[in-house]
């Protein structure tokens, strides 16, 4: 590392707290790292109280661009310049450009991007198709802004009556009135509806976390007649590599179980990108922070 940085290394930060446990730094220095670039990544312990100066300190210092985790998501966009239309729909950034240095600050969301290549990564399209989710929180609205841009016919948002419940509400308004995707939404706690609207869909994604610490010996899918051959099941989770609702597909004959490691580096790759302008070498990132995992 020690190297590499030198009076011209540009500077990408992530602003979000608590913060320090975050992967990203790792993987994106050793992404430049890996390809030569005279970049390096730090996170920095952020909360909303001092979202506007740290903004304002991206612009001072010459921050090339920034990721945005919680609290700041949404709370950073009336601080910024430019947002991308995908945003308009989330709701959420999670990237942030400063546009050639000018200190003028772009807002994007790579969260629903990263999903909707992990699954093309692994043969999965969404355009045209049905998808059931559950979750409508941080992850749950990116990945259905995302598959509505990106063509899906129908988008069954699935919820508990929670803070998030909202959220679906006005994340269907939203697809209903911008895209040219339906989206319905409906209530977790009926079981029935539930597996009924997986039987009718070719993907079902599970986006509540349900499966992650503490809640790891659990999944919202338990009747073995719900889960197809052809079905195709997405848990966003990526620790454990294999949730029970992964376990429990892969047993029952899902050919496609996919976890939620695939989605961490596509979103990150595409933050790497709109900062550098260069591809995040996805595979070796893969191979060296998650080659045990599955
Ligand atoms: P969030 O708190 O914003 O949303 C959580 C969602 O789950 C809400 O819709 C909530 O209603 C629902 N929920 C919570 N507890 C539930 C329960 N017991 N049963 C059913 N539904 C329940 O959280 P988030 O930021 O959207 O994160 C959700 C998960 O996504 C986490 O596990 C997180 O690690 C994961 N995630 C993965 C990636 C990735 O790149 N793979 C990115 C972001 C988040």
């Amino acid at each position: 590392m020690a190297e590499r940085l030198s009076g011209h290394t540009l500077l990408v930060s992530l602003i979000a707290t608590p913060i320090r446990h975050s992967l990203s730094p790792k993987m994106h220095n050793e992404a430049y790292a890996k390809l030569g670039l005279d970049y390096a990544y730090l996170a920095f312990e952020v909360g909303q109280e001092e979202l506007a100066d740290a903004v304002q300190g991206i612009r001072a210092l010459g921050i090339r661009g920034s990721n945005v985790s919680m609290p700041n998501k949404q709370a950073i966009i009336p601080l910024l310049d430019e947002i991308d239309p995908v945003v308009e729909l989330t709701g959420a950034v999670n990237t942030v450009v400063n546009v050639d240095g000018t200190g003028h600050l772009k807002g994007y969301c790579t969260d629903g991007t990263g999903a909707v290549r992990a699954l093309a990564a692994e043969g999965v399209e969404v355009k045209d198709q049905i998808i059931t989710i559950a979750g409508a929180g941080g992850a749950g609205s990116a990945i259905e802004a995302q598959l509505a841009i990106d063509g899906a016919k129908e988008i069954r948002i699935f919820n508990i009556d929670d803070r998030c419940w909202q959220n679906a509400v006005d994340m269907a308004e939203k697809i209903n009135a911008k895209t040219s995707a339906k989206a319905t939404v409906h209530h977790l706690e009926n079981t029935e509806e539930f597996y009924a609207s997986i039987a009718e869909s070719s993907i079902y994604i599970d986006a509540t976390g349900v499966g992650m610490k503490p809640l790891q010996d659990q999944k919202l899918i338990n009747d073995p007649a719900v889960i197809r051959d052809d079905l195709v099941v997405f848990d966003v989770v990526y620790s454990p590599a294999e949730t029970e609702l992964l376990k429990f597909a892969r047993e029952h004959g899902a050919k496609k179980a996919i976890n939620g490691i695939g989605m961490m580096l596509y979103q990150g790759a595409e933050a790497f990108k709109l900062h550098t302008g260069h591809d995040m070498p996805v595979d070796y990132i893969r191979d060296t922070f998650f080659s045990d995992a599955n």
